[in-house]
C-alpha cells in the first residue's frame, strides 16, 4: 500500500498543535485516523472537525507514558479499521527551564513522554506490524536532538534519545516495515514554553513569535514520508525555519 488514502494511521499528542495538524492534513488526504491525547475535550474538537468535513478519525484518551494506553490505542485501530498502517509518535513537552531550577517533576515528565512513551507505541505496534508484513512508525524528535541550547539540556536529551532509538528500530526493522525520524524547528504551537518557568516561557514564546514556522509545514514533512511507495523509507527529515539559526 503506498500513498496516504485509505491507509490507518494512529497519532499520539493529537489535540494541539504538530498532531492536531497532522491529523488536518492526512485526513483531508483520505487516511483513516485514530488519535491519541489526555485533554478530551481538545481532543474530541479535532475528531468532529475532521469528521464535520468528511474525514474519518475517532478519538482516545491516551497518557503515552502508561502502556496499556498505547496498547489500547492500536488495539482501536484493528478493531475499528482492521489494521494499523503508521504509528506517529508525536506526543511531547517542552517545559525546558535551568538545571538549577531542580524542576525534577518536569524532567521526569520529559523522560517518560518523549522516551517511555516512545517505547509504549513501538511496543504495541511493532507486533501488529510484523503480523501485517507492513507498518510504519514515524517518531516526532526536534532540532534540539542534534544541537543542544541552554536550557534546554533535558528535553534535548531526551529528543537525541527518540532520534538513536529511531535509528535503532530502523536498523532492526528488516524490509518490511518503515522507520522514520521527523525532527522540527521551531513551530508555532501553544505547547512552546507551556510548563516552563515565567523568564524562559517569555523568551521562548517572543522567538516562536518572531520565527515560528506554521505547524503545517511538518504535518506535510510526515505526509511525505508516509505517501512514499513500500520500499521506499525515508529515514530522517529536518524541517525548520530559514530564520532558525
Ligand atoms: P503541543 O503542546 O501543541 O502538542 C503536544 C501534544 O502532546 C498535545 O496534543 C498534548 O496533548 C500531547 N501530550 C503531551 N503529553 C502527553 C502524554 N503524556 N500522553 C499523551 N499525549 C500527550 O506542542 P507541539 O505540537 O509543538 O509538540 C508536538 C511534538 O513536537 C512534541 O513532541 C514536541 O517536542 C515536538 N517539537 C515541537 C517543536 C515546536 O517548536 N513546537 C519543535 C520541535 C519538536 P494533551 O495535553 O491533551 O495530552
Amino acid at each position: 500500500m503506498s500513498g496516504i488514502h485509505g491507509k490507518v494511521i494512529a497519532i499520539t499528542g493529537a489535540s494541539s498543535g504538530i498532531g492536531e495538524a497532522t491529523a488536518v492534513y492526512l485526513a483531508e488526504k483520505g487516511a483513516r485516523l485514530v488519535l491519541g491525547a489526555r485533554r478530551e475535550g481538545r481532543l474530541n474538537a479535532v475528531v468532529d472537525s475532521i469528521t464535520a468535513k468528511g474525514g474519518t478519525a475517532t478519538g482516545l484518551v491516551v497518557d503515552v507514558t502508561r502502556r496499556e494506553d498505547l496498547q489500547r490505542l492500536t488495539r482501536t485501530a484493528l478493531s475499528q479499521y482492521g489494521r494499523l498502517d503508521v504509528l506517529v509518535s508525536n506526543a511531547g513537552t517542552m517545559a525546558v527551564s535551568p538545571f538549577d531550577e531542580l524542576r525534577q517533576d518536569d524532567w521526569d515528565a520529559m523522560v517518560a513522554t518523549h522516551i517511555t512513551g516512545l517505547l509504549n507505541g513501538i511496543g504495541a505496534a511493532l507486533p501488529v506490524f510484523r503480523r501485517q508484513g507492513s507498518g510504519q512508525f514515524v517518531n516526532v524528535a526536534s532540532t534540539a536532538a542534534y544541537v543542544v541550547k541552554s536550557p534546554q539540556g533535558v528535553y534535548a536529551a531526551t529528543k537525541a534519545a527518540v532520534k538513536v532509538l529511531t535509528e535503532g528500530l530502523r536498523q532492526e526493522s528488516g524490509p518490511d516495515l518503515r522507520v522514520t525520524l521527523v525532527s522540527p524547528g521551531f513551530t508555532n504551537t501553544e505547547g512552546v514554553g507551556k510548563g516552563a518557568g515565567p523568564e524562559v516561557a517569555a523568551a521562548l514564546t517572543e522567538q516562536r513569535d518572531a520565527i515560528a514556522m506554521p505547524p503545517c509545514a511538518v504535518a506535510s514533512a510526515i505526509g511525505y514520508a508516509i505517501e512514499q511507495p513500500e520500499g521506499v523509507d525515508v529515514s530522517e527529515i529536518v524541517v525548520r525555519p530559514t530564520a532558525q539559526a
